[in-house]
């Protein structure tokens, strides 16, 4: 039986068989993978860690015609604060909800890197978690294709001066002319804020600051956005 290893995430863990679970991870070498681990639920099983979300380390599984059964596991980070605190964790599963809804079984450098440091930036920084979910659902919609373009309307090329609208058939920023019957307006602060987000670096996130139900606002609009976009139901944020 051939040996592998690879870096990984855990993006999901469900029970499977009466003491094993069937992981979800996201690697850095083989893409989006399922893998089982044998024996997790038993009291004494010693790699109970590897079968959390989050659980970001280095795997060595054995590979029987596909079937990846985890024999080690050596891990990196456990992001303990974000499991540890009720806003960290509904938007650190967030990331991993949507990673694993968008990564398919090919490797993604860029966005393993993007989901790790949005990580690290949510378990040892002090942006805001709100903030930190826009942005991350900007991230994707860029990622996905449906990037938002914060300049110019995309129907008649005219840069944006008054209200702008969020067409929730096509996912693209229309001005008031434009708009359609299934656009949503969106208020000038929601706009600038938007705008400022998709402008600053994860880094800088931490200079934003805002009022909790205006960011949830923005939140719930960039959801149903992205929702319709990956033809999905984000479960996250509920
Ligand atoms: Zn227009």
């Amino acid at each position: 039986m051939e040996q592998i290893k690879f870096t990984g995430i855990v993006l999901k863990s469900v029970d499977y068989k009466e003491k094993d679970k069937l992981l979800t991870i996201f690697s850095l070498e083989l893409g989006k993978i399922t893998a089982t681990l044998k024996g997790v639920k038993q009291e004494k099983a010693k790699l109970k860690f590897a079968a959390m979300p989050f659980c970001f380390a280095e795997f060595v599984a054995s590979n029987n015609n596909g079937y990846l059964t985890i024999t080690e596991c050596y891990q990196i980070e456990s992001f303990y604060n974000i499991i540890s605190n009720y806003n960290k964790s509904i938007t650190g599963f967030l990331f991993l909800e949507v990673s694993c809804i968008i990564m398919q079984k090919t490797p993604d450098e860029m966005w393993f890197l993007t989901l790790i440091n949005f990580l690290k930036e949510l378990e040892f920084g002090t942006a805001n978690e709100k903030v930190l979910q826009i942005k991350f659902m900007l991230k994707t919609l860029n990622k996905v294709g449906y990037g938002l373009n914060f300049s110019n309307c995309l129907e008649c090329g005219l840069k944006f001066i008054n209200d702008v609208y969020l067409n929730l058939n096509t996912g693209e920023l229309e001005c008031s002319t434009c708009f359609g019957v299934n656009s949503l307006k969106l208020t000038k602060q929601q706009f600038s804020i938007l705008k400022l987000i998709d402008s600053l670096s994860l880094t800088e996130l931490k200079g934003v600051k805002q009022k909790d139900d205006v960011l949830t606002e923005i939140v719930n609009i960039l959801k149903q956005n992205l929702n319709l976009r990956l033809g999905s139901n984000i479960r996250s944020l509920i």
